[in-house]
């Protein structure tokens, strides 16, 4: 599988857990997006596998963003992956508010995802921008009215605990078709630090056992899978192995490009680009293709990582021990990212 994140736009918040350097920045011209709509899917013509892009960012942020969906739905060989989740702040503020949701609609596309982080002013906090809860609501609302499907993330943090009754009443309010508890993980990004000091612990997930079914969670599972991904957790882990470079070897299938607002097309995810393809404008698509298909899968993070440059077994935990024990991770993976960047340049974490 290939997905190749097109950024048309960037966003209006700066979150402090963004894992894709998102943040503000330019538009792509409208000319430019519709021709390297065209040339992408010749490009994904010469590839062999199921090829996808994502309009990321915040898509809803570009003025031109109708025309540009309407393009999308005329595209042969590639889709469209529409990940549905947006600030709202982009689309509160639009006057064709109705007829953007309707090309989402046109292309097939009628679900959509808020993140929410807490209380109002929390939330503020965490995507760095004063009223940015308020759009984020007011946008879910509107959706629901257009007769869109209205996901709701919760993304844990360390104010969860003290924002519990908040987060309850703003999901009997808007009651949306579905609520997602997510665990913020860690990946090699420039603003994944400053979320370390909200990051949450085994005690904050432990006081939100009444809060459970009111957000429609599996508490349990929750819970163990919170158990599983702390820091002290990853440490068990990591003894049992033998050898690091296990975890930085596994064959990866997928693999992740990304197409800047000036047109250059990157190998990686947005965030961890590691090599330049050209400007999609100009270069020969075929011969990108060849290329393409010789390079290895890199949806992991570990992908990025030098085998000969990584630290001893040993040098890691003794980095991971000098991390709070109990907060926790999204998964083992992102436990071990934490630990290494923490021997790059070592930061003190608020309790
Ligand atoms: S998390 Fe999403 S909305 Fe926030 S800065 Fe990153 S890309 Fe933009």
């Amino acid at each position: 599988m290939i997905n190749i994140d097109v950024l048309v736009a960037g966003c209006h918040t700066r979150c402090k857990h963004c894992y894709v350097n998102g943040g503000p920045g330019p538009w792509m011209p409208l000319e430019d997006a519709l021709l390297c709509i065209e040339k992408l899917d010749i490009l994904a013509q010469y590839l062999p596998d199921e090829v996808t892009f994502t309009l990321d960012h915040e898509p809803m942020a570009h003025p031109d963003i109708v025309q540009i969906l309407d393009a999308t739905t005329h595209t042969r060989w590639i889709q469209n992956y529409h990940h549905g989740m947006t600030t709202g702040v982009g689309l509160i503020h639009r006057k064709d508010k109705r007829a953007v949701i309707e090309a989402y609609m046109n292309g097939g596309y009628r679900s959509f995802g808020i993140t929410i982080h807490g209380s109002p002013a929390h939330h503020d906090e965490m995507v760095r921008r004063k009223g940015a809860y308020e759009s984020a609501i007011a946008a879910a609302e509107y959706l629901k009215a257009q007769g869109a499907d209205v996901e709701v993330s919760l993304m844990l943090n360390r104010y969860f605990t003290q924002d519990q009754a908040s987060m309850t009443a703003m999901l009997e309010t808007l009651q949306p078709n579905c609520v997602a508890f997510v665990i913020p993980i860690f990946t090699p990004h420039r603003h994944m630090l400053d979320f370390e000091p909200y990051r949450a612990s085994i005690e904050t997930v432990q006081s939100l056992r009444g809060a459970w079914e009111e957000w429609r969670q599996d508490g349990e599972q929750v819970e163990g899978r919170a158990r599983q991904n702390t820091i002290a957790a990853g440490i068990e882990r990591l003894r049992s192995m033998t050898d690091l470079k296990e975890l930085f070897v596994q064959p990866q299938e997928e693999q992740y490009f990304t197409l800047h607002q000036d047109c250059q097309l990157y190998v990686g995810n947005s965030g961890a680009e590691t090599r330049c393809l050209g400007d999609l404008r100009h270069i020969n698509l075929e011969q990108t293709a060849e290329l393409i298909k010789a390079l290895p899968g890199n949806r992991d993070y570990g992908a990025f990582y030098d085998l000969e440059a990584l630290p001893s077994r040993d040098m890691l935990i003794r980095a991971l021990e000098g991390l709070p024990q109990h907060m926790i991770y999204g998964d083992f993976e992102s436990v071990i990212y934490r630990g290494l960047e923490e021997l790059r340049t070592p930061t003190r974490i608020l309790e």
